[in-house]
């Protein structure tokens, strides 16, 4: 970095700061990770210079001798790990992969079925706030009181509401999904099946959960959460969308696709593609359920009756009177990262939910396995339970910095 700290100090200086704090501090916020050097070598590279609207062999421009070679590894890669007939992975991030993918096949106006936001949905499903609630119209499909997402009643309001899409995926929902019997209702009602997978992909790469991409039509995804990519977005169909989801995302939505992003994808995928993975993929959700028994005993409510993936999703206000807000300052202090959550239909607010998501993906890429687990579950409980004593959290964030200090960042 030697020329950046010369030339840009007040830039330098605050990444040498977020350096400090991603060393020193235990990331538990459950779409984050941590990239390989190699990853990171790729992103700060001269490929973003250039220019390259359209796809490998037909683009606007010339000189993509170069871009089109990374293009095309990055598209057999993702083909190879995920089984897919087509993959886009130009768009710039999970957000945008979703807009192209509804616009790729959707009119104005039409309708689709998605996850209920307080039972684990994502915004991009259709929160009021976002473009996409302007330009369709989102029916809700919930979790039932055991937590597992109630298919009759899916079925039913599917049969109702006929809807042109119906949308699996979620960002604070713990269980595998049924995508047999997803891809059974929808083709009762004629709908196109989608699922975004952005917080699983990781996992499904490392064949650690069951691969929804044979049962789906449209799956789009980010590759920055478990699958440990850089920041951005990707989309995968059938070989009959593939036209449709190209035009969408260029020149439907995007202009010029970011080369420099779409090598460090390539690179990524090739990491997803080695067994050892395989073993990261699995120590992650080890260490999730882990997390789980742990703190349950302690006392804490976990939400949907367990975890099979990454991330575990925690009533603390239920549990222990502390609200998400007041135990996401808590954990802050002792340099544990996580977010306040809502739990299923939360009578709290959105900034001040009951719960609390907390993940494993970027503590596992540290190295990190059961025993360290079983320590942070307890700083985790100690934390909630004293957030109002200054001296249990500075004492419990040295031992954190400590821990961090055993599991070094560069890989
Ligand atoms: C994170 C996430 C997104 C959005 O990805 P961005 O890269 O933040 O735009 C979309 N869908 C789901 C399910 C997510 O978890």
């Amino acid at each position: 970095m030697k020329n950046l700290k010369k030339m840009d100090k007040e830039v330098y200086a605050a990444l040498a700061g977020e350096i400090k704090r991603q060393a020193e501090g235990l990331e538990m916020i459950a779409s984050e990770n941590y990239v390989s050097t190699a990853v990171l070598e790729a992103l700060g590279t001269v490929f973003t210079n250039k220019y390259s609207e359209g796809y490998p062999g037909n683009r606007y421009y010339g000189g993509q001798e170069y871009t089109d070679i990374v293009e095309t590894i990055a598209i057999n890669r993702a083909k190879k790990i995920f089984g897919c007939d087509h993959v886009n992975v130009q768009p710039h991030s999970g957000a945008p992969a979703n807009m192209i993918a509804y616009s790729a096949v959707l009119k104005p106006g039409d309708k689709i079925l998605g996850m209920d936001l307080s039972h684990g949905g994502h915004l991009t499903h259709g929160h009021p706030v976002t473009l996409s609630a302007k330009i369709y119209k989102f029916v809700r499909y919930k979790t039932d009181t055991k937590g597992k997402i109630d298919y009759d009643a899916l079925e039913k309001l599917a049969l109702k509401e006929k809807p042109q899409m119906i949308l699996a995926g979620f960002s604070a929902y713990t269980r595998n999904l049924n995508y047999k019997r997803f891809r059974q209702i929808a083709n009762k009602v004629n709908a196109i099946l989608m699922i975004d997978i952005a917080h699983i992909a990781g996992l499904i790469a490392g064949k650690a959960i069951p691969n929804p991409v044979p049962y789906f039509d449209i799956v789009t995804t980010t590759t920055h959460k478990t699958l440990r990519g850089p920041r951005g977005g990707m989309i995968m169909c059938k070989a009959k969308y593939a036209t449709a989801i190209d035009k969408s995302a260029f020149p439907g939505f995007q202009g010029g696709p970011h080369m420099n992003n779409i090598a460090a994808k390539a690179v990524a995928f090739s990491e997803a593609l080695k067994p050892e993975f395989k073993k990261y993929a699995q120590q992650i959700i080890l260490n999730a359920k882990t997390l789980e028994k742990e703190l349950k005993s302690y006392g804490f409510k976990i939400m949907f009756g367990g975890t099979d993936n990454h991330m575990v999703l925690v009533d603390v206000f239920g549990s222990k009177g502390v609200t998400g807000k007041e135990a996401e300052i808590a954990l802050d202090k002792i340099g544990i990262t996580i977010n306040k959550n809502m739990i299923p239909d939360d009578s709290r607010s959105p900034m001040d939910p009951s719960g609390v998501r907390i993940g494993t993906p970027a503590l596992t890429t540290r190295g990190m396995k059961e025993a360290e687990v079983k320590k942070i579950a307890n700083w985790i409980n100690a934390a909630i339970e004293n957030h109002k004593d200054k001296k249990v959290l500075d004492i419990i964030r040295k031992e954190v910095i400590k821990l961090c200090k055993k599991f070094p960042l560069n890989r």
